[in-house]
């Protein structure tokens, strides 16, 4: 049946394309029910195994949302997510569960169903997927925002001070979070309670009021943030070290390698000089200028190493430079620890080989039962982790090249 699916038929009729489409979205709604199956039956094993060799209770199935992860190539936060709902729909809704295997939800819209009864009891939650899904037509036409509207309204008919807990243990998620913009511009973003968002807001849009200098609104209001946070006005270099790692050639006006600023990512050569040009102008903070180099002919940074179990600054600076993200593939969340990849007490080194930067939730992860990271550096330099987990899967993940490197492009 699949197979008919997926092969694709050039002289096929629109009406044949369109339910194609169709058939190929029951699929997918078919196959991440499946996946949850499979996902909850995992953690379910796990659980028993480590149960039987006598693994206490709070540590069982530690590393199973990350082995999701890297088996479905996501980060080890939606893994997280994956299995949350994997649990929720085969243990707790199986009306939901249902609708998802028949295609009348999507994975999204059966997550939506999950997230907006996670604040009630068990029986509650049961009524709520029973209501919700059992009558599957009455899903028909439903938007993402109706849906969730729809369990919204009947996990408050069901229990109303579960819904109003919930929303006033949210402030505790209040964060700030940054994640790259197009053209070397970027997004700071503020997860706030409303009061403080909405004045937050109206304090910047005021002082855009009484600003008549020529510049946008939005150009007011952007400075005003900055002047307000960092304390010092928006056109002049901040006195947090910004650590840009660029190549010689490029520095010195030869190369057009691009450099890498520590937690944004890559940037044109030209910018991060002119970042550079004017932290040195400024005296207030002078450019602090880190030589990493090594062998110019393979671009590799220097081995360092250290005897002492704990990293020393200068291997902790060089790891966080090299890695630049948390190193478990598809991870991304920026570096936490710079920890041993072969643990310090099985005889790992205190080295930049077997050095590794990872998110704080990554780092326990590896320590799981069951779980072996090895890294090598190999003759060009290229520094790779191999992550085996629980089952005997094997994932791998590189350092990023360094600027001036010689390197083959990424489509090659
Ligand atoms: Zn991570």
């Amino acid at each position: 049946m699949f197979e008919n699916l997926l092969s694709f038929d050039p002289d096929a009729d629109e009406s044949a394309l369109i339910e194609g489409i169709a058939s190929l979205e029951r699929l997918k709604a078919a196959a991440a029910a499946r996946q949850a199956r499979l996902t909850a039956a995992l953690d379910a094993a796990r659980r028993s195994t480590e149960a039987a060799s006598g693994v206490p209770a709070a540590r069982r199935g530690r590393g199973v949302a990350t082995e999701v992860a890297l088996a479905r190539r996501d980060s080890p936060v939606r893994g997280g997510r994956h299995l949350g709902l994997a649990k929720a729909l085969v243990h707790e809704m199986p009306h939901t569960l249902a609708a998802l295997e028949i295609g009348a939800l999507s994975e999204w819209r059966a997550t939506i169903a999950v997230r907006e009864s996670a604040c009630l009891d068990i029986e509650d939650r049961r009524r709520l997927d029973a209501e919700l899904c059992s009558d599957v037509g009455r899903l028909d036409g439903l938007g993402d925002c109706a849906l969730a509207a729809a369990a919204k309204a009947i996990a408050y008919r069901l229990d109303p001070h579960a819904v109003v807990d919930r929303a006033s243990r949210a402030p505790q998620d209040r964060t700030v979070s940054i994640r790259p913009a197009p053209d070397t511009m970027t997004y700071v973003t503020a997860l706030l309670p409303v009061a403080q968002g909405v004045s937050i807001y109206a304090a910047l849009k005021r002082e855009a009021d009484v600003c008549c200098d020529g510049r946008s609104r939005g150009q007011v209001m952007a400075d005003t943030l900055v002047e307000r946070v960092t304390g010092r006005p928006a056109d002049q270099s901040v006195p947090i070290a910004v650590n840009v790692v660029i190549s010689d050639q490029s520095l010195l006006g030869a190369g057009n390698a691009a450099a890498v600023i520590a937690g944004y990512g890559p940037v044109p050569s030209a910018i991060a000089v002119n970042l550079i040009n004017d932290a040195v102008a400024d005296q207030r903070s002078w450019a602090t200028l880190r030589r990493l180099y090594a062998t110019p002919a393979t671009g590799a940074l220097v081995a360092l190493e250290s005897r002492a179990r704990i990293f020393p600054k200068g291997l902790v600076d060089f790891i966080g430079l090299r890695d630049q993200r948390c190193r478990t593939p598809y991870c991304d969340a920026p570096i936490r620890h710079r920890d041993h990849a072969r643990p310090h007490r099985l005889g790992g080194k205190t080295s930049s080989v077997n050095g590794l930067g990872l998110c704080e939730g990554c780092n326990y992860t590896k320590e799981a039962d069951g779980w072996k990271v090895d890294a090598t550096t190999a003759e060009n330099g290229t520094h790779t982790a191999e992550f085996t987990t629980p089952t005997g899967a094997c994932y791998h993940s590189t350092a990023p090249p360094m600027p001036g490197t010689p390197q083959t492009p990424f489509a090659a």
